[in-house]
């Protein structure tokens, strides 16, 4: 029963374990927190960097689309000057002149533009020329149709035929400005002798009106380039893609069709994607922001705890000075009562015993010596009590000089009667007050056992009362059982006391 502390077990299990539980829902609260900013962070990293690839991607895609597009204009731009001319109509349209097809217009298409390929296509789709660089073959044949010459030369004079006009003497074309080039030409890559080119087509049309064009379909000429290497390093050299080039098979990342939808070849380079670059940004951030988070939640923790600790130790002093009487240090009266009723309440299990005390002549202390003494006397009692009783029990200060002792470790008469006078002996012992006097006080006792002398609290307490009353008016300085006495109303015992002073 008895504790370091001097309190009943009821009372120190009232003390609640919060902290651990406060601790864990703090750092649990965190550890989501921190695994949620971390999880939100990467995912909007992956967003983050798909989308850049995306973007990234759908540009090249772009560019290399223009690049194709600004050599398309490029050819059809060169060829402008040669095929609307009215020299090349009266020579090649007109009257056939070789001499100026290969003199002056292919070697103008090769030596001035760099246009490897050139063809002239005449009506019905007859092939009238074909040249290599500046060498000519003028050996006439009738395109198949579906060769690609004869798709993109079709389209030239379905464009023609939109921006004809009547001219003296026959017809010719609306002028067009170098930029609207792409107005009257037709574009497209298209399966050459077996090679893939990029061609452009547009009829040969008079300029100033010295000649026109008869009834009909123009002749077209046709400027192709071959995408060969030296076509694929031109294009990367606006692009800078890595690794482009040109393979005869769909692989690519862009496929290259013909004027009529054949899948010629594709354009493969290794796509750039910028998204892995932001994964060193990311990582580091996360790993800073969670490690600010841990810290954070370190030094909260801390906090908590200590905070804890602190409010603990206030709660349990205040549990204390609840308990204990200011004055002795012993439990108080609400402390006594507290384990008298725990004690009562397992007497079936533990029988105990309550000794009631009352010092003797302490008034007299207080009128000699003072109040002040008289409290010393009171601590010097209470040590001398609790030495007397050990661990065999709890003592109690109820108020003023009365005293009260639960004994739970033994409850035979011989015991309590050995440990009533152990105490009646110490307490009369002299007492030396700090002022120097020397102060003689004694302890009557009242003895009640449970239950033979009640099984509540209250009854117990109340002969144990009666027996102490019993000392007193036998002489003082005594211990009296509960059970020597009558019952109550009969006349006072005289009966033996277990000791006189
Ligand atoms: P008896 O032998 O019949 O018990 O007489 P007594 O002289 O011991 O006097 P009694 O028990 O009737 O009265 C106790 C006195 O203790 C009365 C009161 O003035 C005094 N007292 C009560 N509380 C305190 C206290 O806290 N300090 C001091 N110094 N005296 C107190
Ligand atoms: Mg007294």
């Amino acid at each position: 029963m008895k504790r370091d502390d001097g309190l009943p077990h009821l009372i120190r299990a009232e003390l609640p374990p919060q902290r651990f539980g406060l601790l864990t829902l703090v750092r649990a609260f965190a550890l989501v927190l921190i695994t949620l900013s971390a999880l939100s962070l990467l995912f909007l990293g992956y967003v983050a960097s798909r989308k850049a690839d995306d973007i990234a991607v759908d540009k090249q895609f772009v560019l290399l689309e223009n690049v194709i597009r600004d050599r398309q204009s490029l050819l059809a731009r060169d060829q402008l000057g040669l095929a609307r001319w009215d020299r090349s109509v009266k020579y090649i349209t007109l009257k056939f002149r070789a001499s100026y097809v290969i003199e002056e217009f292919v070697s103008s298409i090769w030596y001035d533009f760099g246009h490897e390929r050139s063809f002239l296509v005449g009506p019905g789709g007859r092939l009238m020329m074909s040249a290599w660089q500046d060498k000519v073959d003028l050996t006439g044949r009738d395109l198949r149709a579906n060769e690609d010459l004869k798709a993109i030369a079709d389209r030239a004079i379905a464009r023609h035929h939109v921006h004809r006009t009547t001219i003296e003497g026959g017809f010719g074309q609306k002028p067009v400005q170098a930029a609207d080039v792409h107005t009257i030409a037709a574009f497209g890559f298209a399966e050459i002798e077996g090679e893939v080119m990029l061609a452009t087509a547009m009829a040969i049309v008079p300029d100033d009106g010295e000649v026109a064009l008869p009834e009909g379909d123009p002749v077209i000429l046709i400027s192709a380039r071959p995408v060969d290497q030296d076509f694929v390093t031109d294009l990367n050299r606006q692009l800078e893609f890595a690794d482009l080039s040109f393979t005869r098979n769909a692989s690519g990342h862009l496929p290259v069709m013909s004027v009529d939808g054949q899948v010629l070849g594709s354009f493969n380079w290794s796509l750039y994607k910028p998204g892995a670059e932001i994964w060193p940004v990311v990582v580091p951030t996360v790993v800073l922001l969670c490690g600010l988070l841990l810290a954070a939640t370190f030094v909260l923790a801390r906090s908590i705890a200590k905070l804890s600790v602190r409010l603990e130790e206030s709660e349990r002093r205040n549990r204390e000075l609840a308990h204990r009487d200011a004055l002795s240090g012993l439990a108080n009266r609400l402390c006594f009562d507290q384990a008298l009723n725990e004690a009562s309440d397992r007497l079936a299990h533990a029988p105990f015993a309550v000794i009631a005390g009352d010092l003797d002549r302490f008034k007299a202390v207080n009128d000699i010596h003072g109040h002040g003494a008289g409290d010393e006397v009171i601590r010097i009692v209470a040590q001398r009590l609790n030495e007397a009783v050990g661990e065999s029990g709890l003592v109690g200060r109820m108020g003023g000089d009365e005293f009260v002792i639960l004994v739970n470790a033994f409850r035979d008469r011989s015991r309590l009667s050995l440990l009533a006078h152990s105490i009646i002996q110490l307490i009369s012992q002299p007492m030396t007050l700090s002022n120097g006097a020397i102060v003689d006080v004694g302890i009557s006792l009242g003895i009640a056992t449970a239950p033979e002398d009640g099984a509540s609290a209250r009854a117990i307490m109340s002969n144990a009362d009666r027996a102490l009353y019993a000392s007193k008016q036998g002489g003082r300085g005594r211990a009296f059982f509960a059970e020597d006495l009558p019952p109550e109303g009969e006349t006072p015992a005289t009966g033996e006391a277990v000791h006189a002073a």
